[in-house]
């Protein structure tokens, strides 16, 4: 339903991330989570929670949750009820890939059935499918990026998803595609961001780029690298959004 992610060497991006689900309680979810990661000290972290995003909140205030990049969520369900299990963000079977994902992935059965016979699941959604799948390419020995464009081009046409992946190789660095649910990349000095949603964002910036549906973009600290459907680099210059984020309170 809500998705944030940060990454930037100089902060942590918890106590962002939380404050941005907070932002997107509006739109209504019935749990929360988020994976925190740490290139510099090589830690990471998932926490999950049924609820409120204070109930997540407390959570994260139990451990020690310490990282400079990350990924959260809020969840309307679709597929599979509201649990902990079932929030996301959902793994890959080695725990390589942690993936957010807003939306429908319509022929999940399918792929399941075609690609993951052999693979344990531990949720019922379709988006453990989306993930499960990006790390059998990775197995296969596909880059994170190919894996991400074999799964999408395997997605039913009718599916919406705004996906934001996490590679347990590469702490500093985002993933994202989208089709048919809106996703913003946040443009910072020494930081980047990716929200569902400017509102949730905008105590960070207010210089957004618009990711475009079949687009992929690869999100570091220090840049923002767009792809669009074919594969080939692009580029597109920010908005400005010019409005008060105290006005979204
Ligand atoms: N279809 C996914 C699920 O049920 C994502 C739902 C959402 O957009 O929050 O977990």
């Amino acid at each position: 339903c809500g998705i944030v992610g940060f990454t930037g060497l100089n902060y942590q991006s918890a106590p962002i991330l939380l404050k941005g689900l907070e932002k997107l309680e509006y739109r209504g979810y019935d749990s929360a989570g988020l994976f925190v990661a740490d290139q510099a000290l090589g830690t990471d972290q998932l926490v999950k929670e049924k609820g409120r995003v204070a109930q997540l909140e407390a959570l994260v205030g139990t451990k020690n949750v310490t990282g400079t990049s990350g990924i959260a969520h809020t969840r309307w369900a679709t597929h599979g009820v509201p649990s902990i299990d079932n929030a996301h963000p959902h793994l890959s079977a080695d725990g390589r890939f942690y993936l957010v994902h807003n939306g429908v992935i319509e022929n999940y059965l399918e792929l399941k059935q075609e690609y993951l016979a052999d693979v344990t699941f531990h949720s019922d959604t379709d988006t453990e499918v989306a993930v499960q799948l990006i790390g059998k390419f990775a197995d296969d020995g596909m880059s994170t990026f190919d894996a991400l464009r074999k799964l999408i081009s395997l997605l039913d046409t009718n599916s919406a998803y705004g996906f934001l992946l996490m590679d347990r190789n590469e702490p500093d660095r985002m993933y994202v595609a989208k089709q048919k649910s809106p996703l913003l990349i946040g443009v910072g000095e020494d930081f980047n961001v990716v929200t569902s949603d400017a509102v949730a964002m905008l105590d960070q910036t207010h210089d957004f780029i618009e990711l475009h549906d079949g687009e992929i973009a690869i999100i570091d600290p220090d840049k923002v690298q767009l792809f669009d459907a074919d594969g080939n680099e692009t580029a597109r210059e920010p908005f400005h959004l010019d409005i008060d984020s105290s006005e979204t309170d």
